[in-house]
């Protein structure tokens, strides 16, 4: 049993500048009251919870932080953790191919916990105690993503396991790829281990197979299916996945129009459905409350109306579309027309933060570059997006995102000493525009401190560096030979992202032209 004492508690539906204090006990994994001076309170023979407070209770003073609900990170991918750093502002198809699993052969069991554990740090550093985890293991390996699932239960984040998954190749998924990259080399755009499943494999069958034995396995992590994107596999294996994950009531995640590029591979491919990729994924069953579309950077006042009619969430990522120059998503379109929104750090390599305060600051500041006018997203549209937006796909929206009796006990206390505290004006804003992780002190989730004044108590933090150093010797000697394998067609890459700029498209996601 935990007792947070007289902490400043942050309440969406409350006051967002200066939230009112009070304690907040919990018992196991769930918050049992939210109220001040509870020791005081249910002294009183009574109080409903008249000795209830266990003796041995473990009592935080909490009386000079701000107490807020644990971030959900509503698109990311541990994958690519060890490349931080690695790329400037690149284009998606180019950084695609320099950074992601299926370029690399395949990684040893080791590796596989290490990126998942410091993915999984720098989370908690940042105030994240949920990511919705979109990973790659490529092959497609029951036993190497049971590495990843184990580093999970390790340190303690709750997570949201989706498998990625691609079907076609990514030369016939990708605009103009076919014309400007000459045939004769087109065998540098397959890495080393082949495709994800050999050809003809039932692929909803072999991923549900995976999941159904491990549903009640693990107590933080739960699961849902990842196809990559609409165009990367077949309409016949879409449709399986978003079947199966309707009748296991499972979440469904998918990237959508991220690139202009995307948008227009949906506009020659799909005419039947005006060339959208959202009409055409409404179409296929794989629409509704338990279906996330990673970014929508790309999309039409209609679609918009389609992820409203449908009850599907935009998972945005700010920083990792500037970082692959892939444009500014409608922001407050889609704050304006009410569709549900998460937020999310997306890849390590390609944000390269995982960091929740970044992406509420760039999600409010960004709006500025379409509209003149004060308006949405405020503050308070970005906290409600960091902490409730990612958990409703996911089925968890009564668990998490508020502080309330009953709700998971998954929290994060800030230092109000912090200068980015000091004066305490709002709440909302400071932690949305001036706070950008540096205050997190205290992380909680499912009950169990996991960061204690900034010290992982789960893991042994040194002994992962000095791992990863000794780790990154091979995967250096890899991610150069990648390099030199992608980097002569790289302007055959690049000549296939400007004519995608020559269609014309109805929507324009970019400044300064
Ligand atoms: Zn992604």
């Amino acid at each position: 049993m935990l007792l947070l004492e007289g902490g400043l508690v942050y309440d969406h539906d409350g006051d967002t500048d200066r939230p009112a204090r009070a304690d907040i006990l919990i018992e196991g994994n769930r918050i049992l009251a939210v109220a001040p001076a509870l020791r005081q309170a249910t002294a009183d023979p009574n109080h409903p919870l008249h000795g209830r407070i266990a003796p041995d209770v473990t009592v935080v003073d909490a009386s000079d932080r701000l107490v807020i609900p644990g971030f959900v990170n509503a698109h990311y991918h541990s994958h690519d953790t060890l490349l931080k750093g690695f790329f400037e502002t690149i284009p998606l198809e180019l950084w695609g191919l320099l950074a992601l699993p299926p370029s690399f052969p395949r990684r040893s069991k080791r590796e596989l916990r290490a990126r998942t554990l410091i993915g999984a740090v720098e989370c908690l550093y940042g105030g994240i105690t949920t990511v919705q985890d979109m990973d790659r293991v490529h092959p497609f390996d029951a036993g190497d993503i049971d590495a990843v699932l184990e580093a999970y239960d390790e340190i303690g984040i709750r997570c949201i396991f989706a498998p990625h998954l691609t079907e076609r190749s990514l030369i016939d998924a990708t605009s103009f790829w076919a014309q400007t990259i000459p045939k004769e080399e087109q065998w540098r755009i397959s890495g080393p281990s082949g495709p994800l499943f050999p050809p003809g494999t039932d692929i909803a069958k072999v991923v549900f197979d995976y999941i159904r034995p491990r549903r009640d396995r693990y107590a933080r992590i739960t699961f849902g299916v990842g196809p990559s994107s609409p165009e990367r596999l077949s309409r016949a294996t879409i449709e399986a996945l978003a079947d199966a994950a309707r009748s296991e009531e499972l979440p469904f995640y998918i990237h959508l129009n991220e690139s202009r590029s995307m948008a227009v591979h949906g506009l020659k491919r799909l005419p039947e459905f005006g060339g959208s990729y959202v009409s055409y994924l409404k179409d296929c069953g794989a629409l509704g409350p338990r279906s996330s579309l990673a970014h929508s950077v790309w999309i039409t006042d209609q679609e918009i109306e389609i992820f409203l009619e449908t009850g599907t969430t935009a998972a945005l990522n700010p920083v990792g579309n500037l970082k692959t120059r892939s444009g500014v998503a409608p922001f407050r379109k889609l704050v304006e027309a009410g569709v549900n929104i998460g937020l999310g750090s997306d890849n390590c390599s390609c944000s390269d933060a995982q960091n929740m305060f970044q992406a509420m600051k760039m999600f409010c500041s960004l709006a500025a570059v379409t509209d003149v006018l004060p308006g949405a997203p405020i503050a308070t549209d970005a906290m409600r997006a960091a902490c409730l937006g990612g958990a409703k796909p996911a089925g968890l929206d009564k668990d998490l995102g508020h502080i309330r009796p009953g709700m998971l006990a998954d929290l994060v206390l800030l230092d109000l000493a912090d200068p980015s505290f000091v004066p305490f004006n709002s709440a909302a804003r400071q932690l949305v525009f001036t706070e950008a992780g540096r205050g997190v002190r205290t992380v909680i989730v499912d009950g169990r401190v996991l960061l204690d004044d900034r010290k992982l108590t789960t893991i042994d933090e040194r002994a992962l560096r000095e791992e990863i150093l000794d780790i990154m010797v091979e995967f250096n000697r890899d991610a150069a030979q990648i390099s030199d394998r992608i980097m002569p067609i790289s302007a055959g890459i690049i000549e296939a992202v400007r004519r995608s700029w020559d269609e014309p498209l109805p929507i324009h996601r970019y400044i300064g032209h």
